[in-house]
């Protein structure tokens, strides 16, 4: 990933080559947003699909938030934010009712800016993490589409949903002209 204690540049860089087609994502929680979010950083087209129809912030779940997970969250544009909103520790103390069995301190930033450890809400992860996702166009979001398989030929990969059927040719372009006529109103695109 390359030299973190230059967020910015880290941010702009591009690749060199033309990036062709489309990649789909399944699964928008904390590791797909994140996975979209790097591709198109890259300049990849993405589409990222969930069977969920919407988030559901519930419950605390992932609220440890470490530094290298930080560190590739600023080369999109969030690991500051989320930093910054966490509660940051850097000694972890492990009791058994008021007796403490053991602690370890992380102090050792490395070359990077962040704390060892921040704690935040997995909810509050998404909403920041779906801002960033919003402001890139190169990601699409679908909710309700559940991929129950993915086949692929020599000319692209077809998504199987639940209900529907996508295809893509190459290019990342949906190929009208291969698609049964039958599945046009009912793509992962529409519904
Ligand atoms: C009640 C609870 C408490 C937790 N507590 C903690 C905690 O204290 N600390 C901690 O570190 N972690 C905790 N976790 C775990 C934490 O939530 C996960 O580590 C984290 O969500 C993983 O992120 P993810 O993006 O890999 O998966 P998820 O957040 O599970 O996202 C996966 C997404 O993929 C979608 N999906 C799956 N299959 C398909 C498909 N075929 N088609 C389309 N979409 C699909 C799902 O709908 C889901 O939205 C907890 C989890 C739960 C449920």
């Amino acid at each position: 990933m390359g030299d973190m204690t230059s967020h910015t540049s880290a941010v702009e860089t591009r690749p060199t080559a033309p990036v062709s087609g489309r990649v789909a994502v399944v699964g928008n929680g904390p590791v797909g947003q994140t996975a979209a979010l790097l591709l198109a950083r890259w300049g990849v087209p993405v589409v990222l699909l969930d069977r969920r129809r919407q988030r559901d912030a519930i419950g605390s779940k992932a609220i440890c938030q470490q530094r290298d997970v930080l560190d590739t969250w600023e080369t999109v544009g969030a690991g500051r934010r989320i930093a910054d909103e966490g509660v940051t520790w850097t000694t972890a103390r492990t009791f058994h009712r008021d007796r403490e069995l053991f602690a370890y301190t992380l102090a050792d930033h490395g070359r990077s800016s962040f704390p060892p450890f921040v704690n935040v809400s997995q909810a509050r992860t998404e909403e920041i993490l779906d801002e960033r996702i919003a402001a890139q166009p190169l990601i699409e979001t679908r909710w309700g589409r559940e991929v129950t398989g993915v086949t692929q030929d020599a000319d692209g990969v077809t998504l199987h949903c639940a209900r529907t059927t996508e295809r893509e040719g190459p290019g990342g372009r949906p190929e009208p002209g291969r698609r049964p006529a039958t599945i046009r109103s009912s793509t992962c695109a529409s519904q």
